[in-house]
């Protein structure tokens, strides 16, 4: 049994095509992925030459802001249609990432079998509230973490603010998003997201919310963690 869900990934399969329009289905994502950039690069401290492994990358629009900055990223997507996406955009601006299609856990197995060298830094963006077993997810990226490793996540707070601006808001009125994209029942708590990361000696260093405005179309990171948010995580001593 592999820790997919067969229906969450047919929703991104349908999104492949409009992943890289500005103004497409992935609108927000275009519009956060430069703050969430900044925010990798000042935990990490930089990407120039470290290892990046994209967990749940889709079309790549993290992997190849990363890459850009120097890092050699490696991509990893469960989908076929976005990952060709990922792949081609990414020969078209010139940069070599490393896309492959499996799960994180296999990609552990299979990294572990073959003594690979483990990574700087692990990203795992708007993913965790779209598989069956998060937790799973959040084992085989500290596994996968060097000893001074960086994890970042990002999820969705499981509160009726969320509910309110992502679903109802997003979804159905902004129409940002197509409806469908979430289920309101797999957001995650942070008490839950440090539940599971203490479980495997993770250490979370900073926490942050991002917070969209539909008048000006921008982001902006915050304190208030009630509904977007990302944090980041370091091996405990
Ligand atoms: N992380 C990207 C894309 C987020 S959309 C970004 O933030 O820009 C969520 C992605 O997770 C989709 O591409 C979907 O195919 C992928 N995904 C969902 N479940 C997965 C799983 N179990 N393994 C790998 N990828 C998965």
């Amino acid at each position: 049994m592999q820790n997919i869900d067969q229906q969450e990934l047919e929703k991104f399969e349908k999104m492949a095509k409009t992943w890289w329009d500005p103004e497409g289905d992935f609108k927000p994502i275009h519009r956060l992925n430069p703050l969430r950039l900044d925010y990798i690069c000042q935990q990490a401290d930089g990407l120039f030459d470290k290892k990046v492994l994209d967990v749940g990358c889709g079309g790549g629009i993290l992997a190849e802001a990363m890459a850009k900055q120097g890092a050699n990223v490696t991509g990893i997507d469960m989908t076929t249609a976005p990952l060709e996406v990922a792949k081609s955009h990414s020969q078209e601006s010139g940069l070599a990432i490393d896309y492959q299609q499996t799960t994180v856990e296999n990609f552990l197995q299979k990294h572990t079998a073959l003594g690979a060298e483990k990574f700087d830094i692990i990203t795992c963006m708007e993913m965790l509230e779209h598989v069956p077993e998060p937790y799973s997810i959040i084992n085989a990226c500290q596994a996968l973490l060097k000893p001074d490793g960086v994890l970042f996540l990002s999820t969705i707070n499981r509160t009726l603010k969320a509910w309110g601006l992502v679903i109802v808001g997003a979804e159905y009125v902004l129409k940002m998003l197509p409806k469908g994209t979430h289920n309101y029942e797999k957001f995650i708590k942070p008490a839950e997201l440090l539940a599971w990361t203490d479980k495997v000696n993770l250490e979370c260093v900073n926490m942050v919310g991002y917070h969209y405005n539909p008048l000006t179309g921008k982001f902006k990171l915050n304190q208030d963690v009630s509904a977007n948010y990302m944090a980041t995580f370091k091996i405990g001593k």
